[in-house]
């Protein structure tokens, strides 16, 4: 691809930083909390630091179609890179029609002047999937359809970001009987880097890491989903706290049992862990506070392609009754993942039962008499 690059005159985010009033020190704080959530060696590191120092701001024109502004509202919750930092410091933010003070025809003319000016450079971030029949007559924005305004701005973008499940995959708009034939964004847009932040909605810091990585490395490497390998690389399941339990066979089943306060593994309630492919493991929600399986809910998958139509959200894995979605194989290791579960809840339930009949037979029990 054309590397990102800047509207004439743009300053470098580092000297973004010092027109906003931070120091030298507080980018480079920016700058290692970014290299480590990105996993970055030393090295790459260093690069990163170097390339944002003298690398000017890149346009930014982010799009919103068929959504329900969660990936937004999931954005404005980043806490390394902030949101604050990301469009006053790292980027050029030319158009947002949730976040821009501009409305109407003042706004639309703002964004064409930000294409011209950066034409072939600047990066398109796009949430929301796109109807295609009709002309796209189901989704239009300021008299214009979601289908038209995408083909036309992307035309001109470097790299397009398709930010949460429905812009990736199609999502919610395109579950079963998708009445309006939405499509994702790589269904659109094949002639350039699309790069897919799947989630519903993604991961905040996963939105403003990449990005960054982006600007200042170019694509990152992306999983056969076209998924950032470093966000996207392990499952749920792989790195999930309760997988002792899970290992052990201890699982909670139903949402009020002992092996739910005990805090033991969700997979007997349908968690697909196994299956999906996502951080929220390590990195969680809300600054690291926690995430849905530390909240005492399975894992709903709602990173993976399809995964609305998929199935039975409460039934094990091992059940059959979660397929594999927009006909796209699962993974090996998950298929894997999903019998070992399988085989593991089993041999959970055989030792919960000998559990039972070991208490049943106490003495004290009245069952034992
Ligand atoms: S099945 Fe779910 S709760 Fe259990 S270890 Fe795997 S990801 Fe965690
Ligand atoms: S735990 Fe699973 S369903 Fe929940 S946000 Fe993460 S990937 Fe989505």
């Amino acid at each position: 691809m054309s590397e990102p690059s800047p509207a004439v005159d743009e300053p470098t985010v580092l000297e973004s930083f010092q027109q906003n009033g931070f120091s030298r020190r507080t980018f480079l704080k920016f700058c290692a909390a970014t290299a480590s959530l990105l996993a970055l060696p030393a090295a790459e590191a260093a690069v990163l630091a170097e390339n944002l120092a003298t690398k000017p701001r890149p346009t930014v024109i982010y799009l919103s179609f068929q959504e329900c502004t969660g990936c937004l509202e999931s954005l404005t919750r980043s806490f390394s890179p902030t949101l604050e930092h990301l469009i006053f410091n790292v980027v050029s933010l030319a158009y947002n029609d949730t976040l821009q003070a501009a409305a109407g025809e003042s706004a639309e003319a703002a964004r064409e002047d930000a294409m011209r000016k950066a034409w072939g450079k600047y990066v398109l971030v796009v949430d929301g999937a796109i109807p295609r029949p009709l002309d796209g007559a189901y989704c239009v924005v300021g008299g214009k359809s979601a289908l038209a305004s995408l083909q036309h701005v992307a035309e001109g973008a470097a790299a397009v970001i398709a930010v949460g499940t429905c812009a990736a995959f199609g999502g919610l708009p395109l579950a079963n009987p998708n009445p309006t034939g939405a499509v994702a964004v790589q269904d659109l847009v094949r002639d350039k880097p699309v790069i897919n932040l799947s989630g519903c909605p993604p991961i905040p810091e996963i939105i403003t890491g990449s990005v960054v990585y982006l600007l200042s490395f170019g694509v990152p490497e992306l999983d056969e989903h076209r998924r950032p390998k470093v966000f996207f690389g392990n499952t749920i399941h792989d790195r999930c706290y309760r997988r002792p339990f899970y290992d052990k066979g201890l699982f909670a089943t139903s949402f009020d049992d002992e092996g739910a306060r005990n805090g033991w593994c969700l997979y007997e309630l349908g968690c697909k862990g196994p299956t999906t492919y996502n951080s929220c493991a390590t990195m969680k929600w809300n600054g690291g506070t926690s995430f849905p399986i530390e909240s005492g809910h399975g894992c709903l998958g709602c990173s993976e392609p399809g995964f609305w139509d998929r199935g039975d959200f409460y039934h094990p894995l091992s059940t059959g009754r979660w397929g594999s979605g927009m006909g796209e194989k699962l993974a090996v290791a998950a298929v894997a993942g999903a019998v070992l579960g399988g085989a593991a809840a089993v041999a959970g339930r055989q030792r919960q039962k000998a559990r039972n009949d070991a208490s049943t037979q106490h003495p004290d029990h009245p069952e034992a008499k």
